[in-house]
């Protein structure tokens, strides 16, 4: 196991991941329903995903974290089939080696088999003030104006129109390039700066947005919101602020967030309330990969459902590679909710989603991730008065 981990970090430090481990002790549980854990666990991971045993417990390496909610649902997947209890750490590219992320799923166990609110995982949370030298420099990324931003175009189907954009960002590290979200997102909400981060990033995409809608004002304006933002009391008020200050319009902003994020945490669900009824629109993000709990899907104030690309990915024209997209884009027409496919690669993909009677898709069909002068090409070309263009400077 211990091998299994390193290579996934050292992998996870090329490729610019993060690493999770989950340490998943049985309580009391028999020869064979200890068996019956292991094919549970493996059927909760992905398909490279090592699992193995590591001392009493089993051992489960997650390589491709975008989140530490995904570790939490892979956590609640197994927790909710049986007496387990789970121990969580999470890595960002580089930042650990196999031992120091074994030790700390290790103690997150122990505080998992301990914990007053009988919650049965725990996440090893690092102790803030003790941190890692791409902690520290992340720190300053915000200050230093390390932070960009790419926007990925949303069109509707099956004309591929631009309609909106998702805000997708990116950090500029002075040594290491340009790392993905998925290298430092995780790292973010850990120690504590992904409300900083959030905010730069709602910020600087309204202000771009804002001088797109010059071109095309009905352009949609989709920003990504981490479940621990949510965990924050002055969230909503915080967006309705800085939307003030930028003079974008609420209802063309669309904030996407997983349904872990509201699943279960009514502080959060009331916070999305708010921001509902100042008329902001409110996505669900990687559909279909979480929690899914229908029961309380139709109680939320959700807007729309945003189709995860591993369902996009199983199109192939057959009912059985469609069921899961299916079922989605069904369930998104009784809410009345809009709904987006994410990852369409190919002309088939989007061909299927619009006889299924999905609305819009995203995807590097269409489009990838583009710079804001790259994203310029796509807006309708309109006409600029002189005072935009003088008086306002050049649209990126
Ligand atoms: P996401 O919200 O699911 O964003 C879509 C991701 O899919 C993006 O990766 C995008 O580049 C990628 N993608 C788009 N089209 C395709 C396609 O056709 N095929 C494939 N294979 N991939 C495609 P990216 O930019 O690396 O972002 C990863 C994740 O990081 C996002 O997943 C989101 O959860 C998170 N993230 C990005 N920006 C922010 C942010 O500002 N705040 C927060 N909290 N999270 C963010
Ligand atoms: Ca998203
Ligand atoms: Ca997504």
């Amino acid at each position: 196991m211990r091998e299994a981990v390193a290579a996934a970090l050292s992998r996870g430090a090329s490729e610019g991941r993060s690493t999770a481990v989950l340490l998943v002790g049985l309580e009391g549980a028999d020869g064979a329903a200890r068996d019956g854990f292991g094919e549970l666990i493996r059927r909760s991971v992905l398909r490279d995903d090592p699992i193995g045993r590591f001392g009493d417990e089993y051992a489960a390496v997650l390589q491709d974290i975008r989140s530490v909610d995904n570790a939490e649902a892979v956590a609640r997947r197994i927790a909710v089939a049986g007496p387990a209890r789970i121990g969580i750490a999470v890595a960002a590219p580089g930042e650990y080696g196999a031992d120091d992320l074994l030790n700390r799923a290790a103690l997150a166990l122990q505080e998992a088999r301990s914990r007053p609110d009988g919650a049965p995982w725990a996440c090893y949370e690092p102790d803030p003030t003790a941190t890692t030298p791409l902690a520290e420099a992340l720190r300053e990324a915000t200050t230093k104006d390390q932070l960009r931003l790419l926007y990925q175009p949303i069109v509707a189907l099956p004309d591929a129109e631009l309609t909106g954009v998702e805000a997708l960002v990116r950090w500029a590290h002075p040594e290491r390039g340009t790392l993905e979200p998925d290298a430092f997102v995780p790292l973010a909400e850990r120690v504590g700066l992904i409300g900083e981060i959030g905010r730069w990033v709602l910020q600087e995409a309204s202000t771009q947005a804002a001088r797109w809608q010059r071109r095309m004002p009905a352009l949609q304006l989709n920003v990504n919101v981490s479940p621990r933002q949510l965990d924050d009391d002055g969230f909503a008020a915080e967006v309705l602020r800085v939307l003030d200050r930028t003079g974008f319009f609420p209802g063309n902003l669309v904030l996407e967030v997983t349904e872990g994020a509201v699943i279960g945490a009514p502080a959060s669900v009331a916070q999305l309330a708010v921001l509902s009824n100042a008329g902001i629109r409110i996505a669900l993000d990687d559909f279909g990969t979480g929690y899914s709990s229908l029961r309380y899907l139709a109680r939320l104030p959700v807007d729309v459902l945003k189709l995860d690309r591993l369902f996009v990915a199983e199109l192939d024209g057959t009912s059985r590679g469609g069921a899961v997209a299916q079922a989605v884009l069904r369930l998104g027409q009784i809410l009345n909710l809009d709904t987006v496919a994410e990852g369409v690669e190919n002309e088939a993909q989007a061909r299927e989603l619009t006889l299924l009677g999905c609305h819009k898709a995203q995807g590097y069909h269409f489009a990838r991730p583009l710079t804001p002068a790259e994203l310029q090409r796509w807006l309708p070309a309109g006409d600029l008065s002189r005072y935009e263009a003088e008086v306002w400077g050049p649209e990126v």
